[in-house]
């Protein structure tokens, strides 16, 4: 027998952490890395945050879980929470960011089924968008290298350039249920929309009764400088896709929704057994409780500008490995002339400093959101000593 026992479909590096201590992990050797990778965008209270601890250690010792037959107290209230912090007036609690962007295709497709339209069950998608792993979300995710194995693929999905507005509008029809987009592509690169386009789209969407679902799951979460990211667009979506940070590690998402577009969601329609669990609450509480107030979205915005001003500074150094910073707040991508991977990998094992490849040959700076000025410097200097090491292979063309 050659397979391992854990299904080998990640490429595995060699760091096999063992601890989590702030920004920082350990691994089972006892190297310490630097993590601005932040397990994608997850831990964005860092590692081993006593508030976040705390609150799971006492909810797993009340209650852990119970099923969805019963009243949720727990649930409710993180519900009312985010239903008072965003556009939503409902909530749907899932245990990934897949099942929160399968609970939204749902959505819009039953709220075109409850008003008689039941034709109407295409997504428009966008090119290099990721949007999980499910069957339903690899077909709404225009990446040939996710399909490949899988096809049939789920029909209901056409795909058109991301930020391209008249794109989106030349591919609506007769059958079109609304647009399903990432504010701010992360895999597909960090590459925010801009405002036209998606102030386009929502402006399409009214026109026509379409349903505008946005996928936050990882742009969200205060990773911006602001709660969710549409906030800084000016207008709002009628579904929306949250999930990675929203448990700070613990395993969470939800699929949010404006009264009129959960319409078809009624009794019998949709389901979780673990889904909004007691534990799982209380992990989403204690990450709210820490990043949904303006004096902590501040801070995000702040040491993100120093954090790509720095970078900005820096990688003039470099014009033959970089070519610039882009993205919002805490969610940076490093624009690249060679490989990322490569650099990623040299960044890494070289260097004690973690940061995730991307698509459009992007590095990911993602952060936890409670670094310091210390981890800035900290990821400078590994950064430079990186940079000034690496000899890259053939720049890519
Ligand atoms: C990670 C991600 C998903 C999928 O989340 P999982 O928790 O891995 O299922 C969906 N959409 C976006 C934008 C993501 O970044």
């Amino acid at each position: 027998m050659s397979i391992t026992p854990l299904m080998p479909v990640y490429p595995r590096c060699g760091v096999r952490p063992v601890r989590g201590e702030h920004c920082h992990l350990i691994s089972e050797d006892g190297t310490r890395y630097l993590d601005f990778a932040s397990g994608i965008a997850v831990n964005l209270l860092g590692h081993s945050n006593e508030h976040l601890i705390g609150a799971i250690q006492k909810q797993a010792a009340t209650l852990m879980h119970v099923s969805n037959l019963y009243g949720s107290p727990q649930g409710e209230h993180l519900a009312q929470r985010l239903v008072d912090l965003t556009f939503a007036d409902t909530v749907f609690f899932t245990n990934s960011g897949a099942e929160a962007v399968e609970c939204a295709i749902k959505t819009a497709r039953a709220y075109h089924s409850s008003v008689g339209n039941d034709h109407k069950y295409e997504l428009i998608t966008f090119k290099n968008a990721f949007h999980g792993r499910t069957m339903a979300t690899i077909s709404a995710s225009k990446q040939e290298k996710m399909h490949k194995g899988f096809l049939p693929l789920l029909e209901g999905f056409k795909y058109v350039d991301f930020d391209d507005l008249e794109g989106a509008k030349a591919a609506m029809g007769p059958n079109t249920a609304g647009f399903l987009v990432e504010p701010i592509q992360g895999e597909g690169g960090i590459r925010d929309a801009s405002d036209e386009f998606l102030k386009g789209l929502r402006a399409l969407c009214d026109e026509h009764d379409l349903v505008l679902i946005f996928d936050e799951v990882q742009c969200g979460v205060a990773r911006t400088g602001t709660l969710y990211a549409y906030e800084q667009y000016g207008i709002t979506p009628d579904v929306m896709a949250t999930a990675k940070g929203i448990g700070g590690g613990f395993p969470i998402g939800a699929c949010l929704a404006t009264e009129k577009a959960a319409r078809g969601m009624v009794a019998g329609t949709h389901g979780s057994t673990y889904g909004g669990n007691p534990l799982a609450m209380a992990a989403g509480e204690a990450v709210l409780d820490v990043v949904a107030n303006e004096e902590f979205l501040g801070e995000v915005r702040a040491k993100g500008e120093r954090l790509r001003g720095r970078i900005e500074q820096f990688i003039g150094n470099y014009p033959d490995l970089f070519i610039g910073v882009r993205g919002r707040g805490l969610m940076l991508g490093l624009m690249m002339k060679v490989e990322p991977r490569p650099f990623v990998a040299h960044m890494r094992d070289n260097h004690q400093l973690l940061t995730v490849s991307a698509g459009d040959n992007t590095v990911r700076v993602i952060p936890p959101l409670v670094i310091d000025d210390s981890h800035i410097d900290e990821f400078m200097e590994r950064l430079s000593a990186a940079a000034a090491s690496y000899a890259p292979e053939a720049p890519v063309t």
